[in-house]
């Protein structure tokens, strides 16, 4: 049978499903990687299906801390329906079990915690300013280093743990090796980065947009 509930509780002596859930929490971070790393490095704004979440990115290099002044559900929405989507085809695939539920549910909060990573700590409830402590949640510095120049590293936004592993055998210089070799593709620029290219017009407008609205809220208070 494709579905059976009762494969929803864990099974076996606690140090295996321990180390089960430990995986799925590194794979989380893995998958968040691979997806940030390909819309920054590959396609465009106007490359079907997947434009929409690169041009998110290019915004998200110009102006890291849009992410905090959107609402919520905007900012964690996109990483809802992917984690959806894997649960889904995981499903389909014969995965279906609890490390694939606990793969969803923490793959859900990956933009969430992204924000985090983007606000000041008197942004942030004590119990997230804990979680940053105890290295349960990648931290404000950790995510910093991707903000940094040249912009092209630490790409998994989850955790601390898999970054540094990743960066020290070179994984992303090696798959964009390997892409370019295999198809001639190679990664876009960054056009944040300082000499590459210009903000564009429609982030320049929106930053109008925030002002304006800001100035709103400001008077709507007053
Ligand atoms: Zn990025
Ligand atoms: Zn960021």
């Amino acid at each position: 049978m494709l579905i059976d509930p009762t494969m929803l509780v864990p099974q076996g002596p606690w140090w295996l499903v321990l180390g089960q859930a430990v995986g799925v929490y590194l794979l989380v971070d893995f998958i968040s990687g691979i997806i940030h790393w390909s819309e920054d490095r590959y396609g465009s704004e106007t490359t079907p299906l997947i434009g929409n979440a690169i041009r998110k990115n290019i915004l998200h290099h110009h102006r890291p801390r849009h992410i905090t002044r959107i609402t919520l559900w905007e900012a964690a929405s996109p990483t809802i329906f992917i984690s959806l989507s894997i649960f889904g085809l995981g499903t389909l695939l014969g995965f279906f079990g609890w490390q694939l539920l606990l793969l969803m549910l923490l793959g859900m909060n990956v933009n969430t915690v992204h924000r985090w990573a983007h606000s000041t700590p008197r942004e942030l409830p004590w119990f997230i300013r804990t979680l940053h402590r105890l290295r349960l949640i990648q931290t404000p510095k950790h995510h910093a280093i991707h903000h940094g120049l040249p912009r092209v590293t630490h790409y998994c936004a989850f955790t601390n743990w898999l970054n540094p592993v990743l960066e020290k055998i070179r994984f992303w210089r090696g798959a964009e090796w390997c892409i370019a070799a295999l198809t001639g593709i190679r990664p876009r620029e960054d056009d944040s980065l300082p000499g590459v290219g210009q903000t564009p017009q429609w982030i320049i407008d929106l930053d109008k947009e925030f002002r304006v609205s800001a100035r709103e809220r400001g008077s709507a208070e007053t």
